[in-house]
């Protein structure tokens, strides 16, 4: 590794202004990928502002449907919450599928959610929640906030403070894992409001990273059934390809995880 200078910020704004104060500087939650992105030398911050002791940051309130996960919640305490299973479920699963337990202990949400891996498991379900990650300085939908592969409308030093939805009817999450790394091959979350609104959005398969299925939406909003995704087509030319699977086997993986989801749900 790079010389780097460590920071612990005690609060949101110590932090941004010590992240604020070097050019090079980066913030520093679980580590799971920062830190292993250093041990290869593909990233070389000259500075690391700590947000693992920030007690607003931390954490999960559930108030009728409507839920809040702060920024450097763990996916374990995500993962264990007992307010959280009975309001949301799904994302209780989806946490408890991420990597192995060292993982789960040490990630947290908005390092998962900033990073926006393609095959990355928070994304899906921020999408179908419609949910809003809330920042600093402001608040972002997140169909506006995943923007590409690793990419997202996160400005410079702007930081992830919580992530909130409100809790649909129905929603699950299916995943075929990468059985190496865990992450998702392919992951499809699905969501029903209690007005019949249907979200389906998939992870791990997508070209461009984390997208939505109008067609799956469409079919799953006329009738809630597994069967019903039968005649859906997913196009594989939007789809990635790499040593781990073609774009037509991910295609038929998108459909297989959204039946398996939907009879979850
Ligand atoms: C072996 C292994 C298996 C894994 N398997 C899975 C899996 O199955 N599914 C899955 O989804 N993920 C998986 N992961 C990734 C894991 O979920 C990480 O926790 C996640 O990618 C990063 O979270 P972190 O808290 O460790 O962030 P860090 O590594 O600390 O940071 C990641 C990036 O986010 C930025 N950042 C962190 N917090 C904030 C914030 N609050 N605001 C703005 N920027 C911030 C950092 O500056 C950095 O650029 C795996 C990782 C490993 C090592």
């Amino acid at each position: 590794m790079y010389a780097t200078n460590y920071h612990r910020a005690s609060s949101v704004q110590d932090a941004v202004r010590m992240r604020s104060a070097a050019d090079e500087s980066k913030y520093l939650a679980g580590g799971m990928t920062l830190i292993a992105t250093m041990k290869q030398r593909l990233a070389a911050p000259s500075d690391l502002v700590d947000l693992r002791h920030i007690p607003s940051l931390r954490g999960i309130s559930v108030d009728g449907t409507s839920v809040r996960i702060g920024a450097a919640t763990t996916h374990y305490d995500v993962a264990s919450s007992t307010e959280l299973k009975a309001a949301c479920p799904a994302i209780c699963d989806l946490a408890h599928g991420i990597g192995d337990p060292h993982v789960r202990h040490m990630g947290t949400i908005g390092g998962s959610v900033a990073n926006n891996d393609p095959a990355a498991d928070y994304p899906a379900a921020l999408l179908a929640l419609d949910a809003v990650i809330v920042t600093n300085t402001r608040e972002i939908k997140a169909g506006d906030f995943f923007t590409g592969l690793f990419e997202t409308a996160l400005q410079d030093a702007e930081m992830i403070v919580a992530v909130t939805f409100d809790a649909p009817a129905k929603a699950a999450y299916a995943k075929f894992r990468n059985p190496a790394s865990r992450y998702a091959m392919t992951g499809v979350f699905v969501a029903r409001r209690d007005n019949g609104d249907v979200r389906v959005s998939v992870t791990g398969a997508g070209a461009d990273g984390v997208f939505r299925h109008p067609g799956m939406e469409a079919a799953l909003s006329a009738n809630w059934s597994p069967d019903s995704l039968a005649g859906v087509s997913v196009d594989p030319s939007d789809l990635m390809s790499d040593i781990h699977a073609s774009a037509e086997y991910r295609a038929n993986l998108v459909k297989v995880m959204a039946k398996r989801a939907v009879a979850a749900a």
